[in-house]
């Protein structure tokens, strides 16, 4: 535990006292066990900080002579947003041009989870995504493109609707243009 931390009980009786301070009864029935719920269910959501890059790569990593791209898209993800702790999900598309080095297909949902398991900001988990993947592939050049709809725009009535597109482009993604488009294209492609 660092500094601050605190143990589950302690945490779920500081969310009886929030739900106690918003006016909800917290003693009936519906409520009995909820800020113990809400902590177990916190923690999964922030597992991420328990975890690192390597730890989600795990020996999945392979000398391959292999230098075209590699696009895994559409992985879904969830994740809370730092400033309201409410919900933005959608889809990650993740791209590499390896240089001798892949690493396992199912390690990038890995990757994409690690970093949506934490408090985030879309924009930050994007350029996270792509950093990962050159630190455990040294390749040509990483893509990712995030797309997803913010419950703390829509439920709080700033915005209706709407999706959120980040994008990074590292390497040859940056580069070449020619890269860059034929990523754009793969992603855009319907199932
Ligand atoms: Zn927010």
């Amino acid at each position: 535990m660092s500094a601050g931390e605190r143990s589950d009980d302690a945490l779920a009786r500081l969310f009886g006292q929030v739900l106690s301070g918003l006016g909800v009864d917290s003693q009936r029935p519906g409520l009995v066990g909820t800020p113990e719920r809400v902590v177990r269910s916190l923690r999964h959501l922030t597992e991420g900080y328990d975890m690192n890059v390597r730890d989600a790569v795990g020996d999945a990593l392979f000398d391959q002579d292999y230098d075209e791209m590699v696009v895994v898209r559409d992985i879904s993800f969830y994740s809370l947003c730092e400033h309201h702790l409410l919900p933005f999900l959608g889809a990650a598309h993740v791209a590499y041009v390896p240089r001798g080095r892949v690493v396992g297909l199912s390690k990038i949902p890995r990757l994409v989870d690690l970093f949506a398991h934490r408090l985030q900001l879309q924009e930050r988990m994007t350029r996270q995504i792509a950093e990962a993947l050159v630190e455990v592939t040294e390749p040509k050049g990483v893509a990712v493109v995030l797309e997803a709809r913010h419950m703390c725009m829509e439920m709080r009535g700033v915005e209706k609707g709407g999706q959120t597109v980040t994008s990074c482009m590292l390497g040859c993604f940056r580069s070449d243009a020619r890269s860059r488009a034929e990523f754009l294209e793969l992603i855009r492609r319907p199932q």
